[in-house]
């Protein structure tokens, strides 16, 4: 037997979370499949989204990869051009690419192709990150328009804190004055946007976190938004012990018993990709009972307290995060958010689908 951890991929539940995008936007759907779709599986992932009419990521490797696996929609490479080398392989594998920076647009000008590349133009609205300011928008657009190697030009910005309260005006106005003169589409939405500001919603929205089934919100929870989670990392008990009062458990002994207490230990540890940081408290789930985690988390083992699980014993199953227990609620304990704990799953973790 192999080690009892895995990930199981439930991508009925992805399904469902599509339809809540639909639901709530009638905008095309750019879905964010970035960072081996948060740690799902790429391939396995874009394939149950097939009714999306775009897939969006980083890298032009896996962009390659799911059109040599048959993908025909748009496919959005989020920060677009890395070289002057890259803008004939968008153009060979028609991939869309986003312009955010004068050295891509040299990069562009060196191509020397008709009429081969679709533009995301990127503005940077107040995320300060990527992105052209609003006064060089206009200069930027006639370029681009007249440019022997465009076909067409999306407008496009991000949000800094579509999931707060400042939420998104400032941003929304700025952006819709600059687009007022364009005749072009427009893609604004992340997960947060789509389900909160539906004034902003554009001709694309770009949902990531929400088709995971996880809350982009802090305050609102993944169920409460008719989510389901797709990840769902389990593993099993290996090991029971008894405490006697005054033991402590891992490193650090950073768990001390106060009383006698019976403890359980989990294959499975931070090279999984659970969060070192869980402090003691964490939620998890043993025999579908929810308990705590005990102590320091270590690479390959975990300790939870079986105080009120009387029936656990070495084999007993384990729910890291997924069904039973929102992976929200894990990243919160861990002073994190859930973005963080899908995609650092492990390579080394089985998964299934
Ligand atoms: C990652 C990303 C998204 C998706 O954000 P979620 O919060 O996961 O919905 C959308 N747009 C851009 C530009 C991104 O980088």
């Amino acid at each position: 037997m192999s080690r009892p951890i895995q990930a199981h991929i439930d991508l009925a539940a992805l399904k469902n979370n599509f339809r809540v995008v639909q639901r709530a936007s009638a905008s095309r759907v750019m879905a964010v499949v970035k960072a081996n779709a948060y740690g799902h599986g790429l391939l396995r992932v874009a394939g149950a989204l097939r009714e999306a009419q775009g897939l969006a990521l980083l890298d032009v490797r896996d962009a390659i990869t799911l059109r040599d696996a048959g993908f025909r929609q748009t496919i959005l490479l989020l920060e677009g051009f890395f070289a002057k080398e890259d803008a004939p392989l968008f153009a060979e594998y028609e991939l869309t690419t986003v312009i955010h920076s004068h050295a891509q647009l040299a990069w562009l000008d060196a191509y020397p192709r008709k009429n081969g590349l679709s533009v995301w133009l990127k503005i940077n609205t107040g995320m300060n990150r990527l992105g052209f300011m609003p006064a060089e928008v206009p200069a930027v657009m006639e370029r681009l328009k007249s440019h022997r190697a465009v076909r067409e030009v999306t407008l496009m910005t991000h949000f800094a804190q579509a999931d707060e309260a400042a939420g998104i005006s400032k941003q929304l106005e700025l952006f819709n004055q600059i687009a007022a003169s364009y005749h072009a589409p427009r893609s604004l939405a992340n997960s947060a946007a789509i389900l909160r500001h539906p004034s902003a919603h554009g001709d694309w929205v770009r949902p990531g976190i929400m088709l995971y089934g996880s809350s982009p919100f802090a305050e609102v929870s993944a169920n409460e938004l008719r989510l389901q989670p797709v990840m769902n990392l389990t593993s099993e008990l290996i090991s029971v012990r008894e405490l006697r009062s005054g033991d402590c458990v891992g490193y650090g002994a950073s768990f001390r018993a106060e009383n006698t207490m019976r403890i359980g230990i989990v294959a499975c540890g931070y090279a999984d990709g659970y969060p070192r940081h869980a402090a003691t408290g964490t939620p998890i789930l043993v025999n579908g009972k929810r308990t705590r985690t005990l102590g320091r988390v270590s690479m390959d083992m975990l300790a939870v307290d079986l105080s009120d699980i009387p029936d656990a014993q070495v084999g007993s199953r384990v729910v890291l995060w997924g069904e039973g227990l929102p992976v929200d609620e894990v990243a919160h304990a861990a002073g994190t958010i859930s973005y963080e704990l899908l995609c650092a799953l492990a390579p080394r973790v089985p998964v299934s689908y």
